[in-house]
C-alpha cells in the first residue's frame, strides 16, 4: 500500500547529514518510531517568497502531501494557509516539532527513531539516477550550486 507513494529509501544515522538533508530545500524522508512502530513521511520545502522559511508537509493516508507546519528561522510554527492541510495540532505536527528540535537544535538522532531519506535530490526534489548522487542525496548541478 505504501510503496506506491514512498519510493526507495536510504537509512541515515548521522544527525549532521540528516540536518543538511532536511534543510536541503526540497527533502523527502520517512521517520519510523520504534516505540509506536508507526511511520510518517515528511517533505520540507524551502519557501520561494520568504528567506529562512521552509514549509513542512506530511503524507496523508490518501497518499497526498498536505501542509503540516513551517520552519522560520529554525522555529517550527504553523501558519494559517488556504492550501490543503493536515488538521492543526495533529500527532504528526507534534512529532515533527520534537524531531526537528532533536536533530537540528540538539544535533542528535533519538535512538528510538529510524530516519530514511528518499533517493531524490534534497535541494530540488529531482529524480537521481547516478549512484554517487544518490549517495550524496543531491544531484551534480545542485551540489555545484551549493558549493558555488
Ligand atoms: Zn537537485
Amino acid at each position: 500500500m505504501t510503496e506506491i507513494t514512498m519510493g526507495p529509501r536510504i537509512r541515515e544515522t548521522n544527525p549532521e547529514l540528516i540536518r543538511l538533508f532536511i534543510m536541503g530545500g526540497f527533502s523527502e524522508f520517512t521517520v519510523t518510531s520504534l516505540k509506536s512502530h508507526k511511520w510518517v513521511s515528511f517533505r520540507v520545502v524551502k519557501s520561494k517568497n520568504w528567506a529562512h522559511m521552509y514549509h513542512v508537509q506530511s503524507l496523508s493516508g490518501r497518499g497526498k502531501y498536505l501542509y503540516l507546519t513551517s520552519i522560520f528561522n529554525l522555529e517550527v510554527k504553523r501558519y494559517p494557509t488556504k492550501v490543503p492541510s493536515m488538521p492543526a495540532g495533529s500527532t504528526y505536527e507534534v512529532f515533527f516539532k520534537w524531531l526537528f528540535r532533536k536533530i537540528v537544535i540538539e544535533k542528535i538522532l533519538p535512538h528510538n527513531v529510524l530516519f530514511d531519506r528518499s533517493t531524490r535530490c534534497c535541494r530540488c526534489g529531482g529524480k537521481l539516477t547516478n549512484p554517487k548522487s544518490i549517495a550524496h542525496g543531491m544531484g551534480k548541478k545542485c551540489q555545484f550550486k551549493v558549493k558555488g
